[in-house]
Order: structure tokens, then C-alpha cells, then sequence
């Protein structure tokens, strides 16, 4: 199997002869009266996508908009030779003097580490971005990467509201627990906020401008930790990763605002894209698979009549279940990303469900099962190598 990686490489333009740096003004300038909607020269291909984001975002008036660059009207070179710049970016401008599209080539600085990405990898549409008084081209290079197509186990990864995330095994149920620093730099932070937004309005409104950068920096920073764990964890026993689709529907039970508000401002979709960006990369398939009932469900017995307490355990009124409330959840998802349905009508006295490899039966019409699934029977038949039980750490 093959899967598309994009990763985005920030190259800064520097050493601008004037000429150059006023040809760049000039596009920049241009571009933004062209998405407001006002008459503009630019680059054909760049007026093109000006049009594209005026018609699709339709930004406010107050906004800048990056530059969108045409991937076949770019190109960028290593040139050791030149004194000036070892990197070399061909930008696509309006040339007022000529009064027609022009290119120029700017020197760029481009990070160590992504080098090896522009020597022969695609790069697709990218965007010219004006920051602190500064260039940056952002190339977007899209490369696919071979993913497995075996596994022995599955890591179901669980992003919740206590936990930054929760990831299980399914062979064992072998679970870690990640990243509940996250919520504690949200909380500090958000304290901090509190205290200033009292004591001072005017100096407190910079304060808390400048809070919210470095959070989000702090909250990223550990957010790409708990990817690069989980993918470890996953290496460790060759286990495909799969993780709950957020789809909002997980927390409305009921829990009140208190959770919802915390829940919200978590970044799943961050998180979610990290942990499948650095998955691809290690050669590794990283799904979402649908998160509704997975954490009122028994991961057990697939019962419905469950009651989650504030300790953060899931007590299963059918079968007894008692477990940790995330783990119910992440297990939950591992068995439908393995094609089964969590869901099983137990509130049907008299039906037999089958359940991960297991008969639950009732009897009667008390609710109460035999045989209780053990615990230690988990059925797992992702690919044909066996299951290595072998717990982590
Ligand atoms: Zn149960």
C-alpha cells in the first residue's frame, strides 16, 4: 500500500536586492487587493488563484492572505557555486516595467533537515507568506510513502478528555496513558488569563495575545510528543494504529459544560494529524474509525447499560465490566476498526450475540449472561501472523 505524505518546508528569502524585494511588495500588495476584490496586476497563474480564494473563503477585508503560488510557475535549486545562497527560489511576479509576468530568483535559506526533501520530491502549489517583516515561501512537497500491509496487533488509540490520549493493544489490552500535560498547560494558562483579564484590561488584552502564541506552541510541542510515543509503541509489536474519529457526538451525555468546554479546545484534529503524518512515515497505516458508542459501550460484552463515574471508570451493568473509562473506549474502537460491531442488543433478553470471538447468551430474562467473556480472550484476526504477546515497556 502506498500513502500520501505532504510536509511543508518554510524557506525564508533574504539578501533582496531592492529591485527584487519591491517586485515581491508589489505581488504581495497586489494579491490582497485582488482576493478583496479590487483591480490588481499579477502573475496570470497567481491572478488565477487569487480569484480561487476570493470566490472559495471569501477573506475579510482585514486579513492578509498568502500568495498562492502555481506549482508549475516555481521552481527551486541548490546552486553551492553562488556565493550568496546555496538554494535558489524562481517566484513568479507582475513586472510593472515590462507590464507582463515576469520571475525572478531570490535566495532562500532552507532548513538543514528539509533539504532532502526538495531534491526530488513533488512540490505542489505553495504559498508566498509575509511574517515579522520577512519572506517565507511555504513548499508544499507531496510524497508517497509505502505503508505495511501486515500486522500482528492492533493499537487503538483513544483521544480523550482527562488524557490527551489513551492507546490499547487489542491482543492484550496493554494500555498507556499520554500527555496529560496538555490539559495542564491549558489549565495553567487559562488561570493565567483569568488573573490577568482582572487586574489589568488594557496591558492584560497584549498579555493574554502573547499567552495564547505560547500555549499553542507549548500544547503543539507535546502534541507531536504523544504522536512520536504512540508510533514507538506501535513499532514496538508491529500494530497498525487506528484512532476515534471526532465527531463531536462523544461527549453529549449529559456531562454537562464543565467537560464539553475542556473537551472542545483539545486539539483532536492536530493530533490526528500528526499521529497519521508520522505513522505514513514510519511505514505504518494510521486510520480514524468511526468514535459513536464508544465510550458508552461495553468493550466487553457490548452492552449499552453502562454508567461512567467521575473517577473515569466505565461500570457495565450487564456483565459487570469495571475498567477504566478511556481504555473502554479505545478498545471499543480497535474492535470495530477490525470489522466489529461493538453494539450488541443485550437489553434483548434471550438473544445470542456474538461478540470478539466470544458467545455471549442470555438467559432469562434478568440480564444475566453465561458464559462472561473472559477477560483474557480477546479474538484478533487483523492479518495471519499471530498475535506477540508480549506486554510493553
Ligand atoms: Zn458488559
Amino acid at each position: 500500500m502506498h500513502r500520501e505524505v505532504t510536509t511543508t518546508v518554510r524557506v525564508k528569502l533574504h539578501s533582496l536586492t531592492g529591485r527584487k524585494a519591491r517586485l515581491v511588495e508589489r505581488e504581495y500588495g497586489a494579491f490582497q487587493d485582488a482576493v478583496h476584490g479590487d483591480d490588481a496586476n499579477l502573475y496570470s497563474a497567481t491572478m488565477q488563484q487569487a480569484e480561487k480564494v476570493r470566490s472559495n473563503k471569501n477573506p475579510r477585508e482585514d486579513t492578509e492572505q498568502p500568495v498562492v503560488l502555481r506549482n508549475d510557475c516555481i521552481t527551486i535549486e541548490h546552486d553551492e557555486a553562488t556565493v550568496l545562497s546555496s538554494w535558489w527560489f524562481k517566484l513568479p511576479v507582475y513586472n510593472p516595467e515590462k507590464e507582463k509576468g515576469d520571475s525572478i530568483w531570490v535566495p532562500v535559506h532552507v532548513p538543514e533537515k528539509d533539504t532532502h526533501l526538495l531534491e526530488d520530491e513533488y512540490i505542489c502549489d505553495s504559498e508566498l507568506v509575509s511574517r515579522d517583516g520577512e519572506w517565507y515561501v511555504h513548499l508544499v512537497c507531496k510524497r508517497s510513502v509505502a505503508v505495511a500491509d501486515e500486522y500482528d496487533d492492533v493499537l487503538a488509540v483513544d483521544m480523550g478528555a482527562k488524557w490527551i490520549a489513551v492507546s490499547t493493544f487489542l491482543s492484550d489490552r496493554d494500555t498507556t496513558f499520554h500527555g496529560a500535560e496538555v490539559r495542564r498547560v491549558r489549565e495553567h494558562y487559562k488561570q493565567l488569563r483569568k488573573s490577568i483579564g482582572k487586574a489589568k484590561v488594557r496591558s492584560g488584552a497584549q498579555v493574554i495575545e502573547r499567552l495564547g502564541d505560547k500555549e499553542s506552541r507549548t500544547v503543539e510541542h507535546k502534541l507531536h510528543q504523544v504522536a512520536n510515543d504512540l508510533i514507538a509503541r506501535a513499532r514496538e509489536r508491529n500494530a497498525v494504529i487506528v484512532f476515534g474519529d471526532m465527531t463531536g457526538l462523544r461527549f453529549d451525555t449529559g456531562e454537562g459544560r464543565y467537560v464539553n468546554d475542556k473537551t472542545h479546545k483539545m486539539p483532536y484534529a492536530k493530533l490526528a494529524n500528526f499521529l497519521t503524518y508520522k505513522a505514513h512515515l514510519d511505514g505504518r497505516e494510521c486510520t480514524p474509525v468511526a468514535e459513536y458508542d464508544t465510550s458508552v459501550t461495553c468493550w466487553r460484552c457490548g452492552s449499552q447499560n453502562t454508567r461512567r463515574d467521575v473517577q473515569g471508570r466505565l461500570e457495565c451493568h450487564d456483565c459487570g465490566l469495571d475498567d477504566n473509562a478511556d481504555k473502554n473506549g479505545a478498545l471499543n474502537i480497535g474492535q470495530r476498526a477490525v470489522g466489529k460491531d461493538i453494539q450488541s442488543p443485550l437489553s434483548t433478553a434471550g438473544a445470542v450475540v456474538a461478540q470478539p470471538e466470544t458467545q455471549v447468551v442470555l438467559t432469562g430474562t434478568n440480564g444475566e449472561m453465561e458464559p462472561a467473556n473472559s477477560p483474557d480472550n480477546v479474538g484478533l484476526t487483523l492479518s495471519e501472523g499471530s498475535p506477540r504477546l508480549r506486554s510493553w515497556e
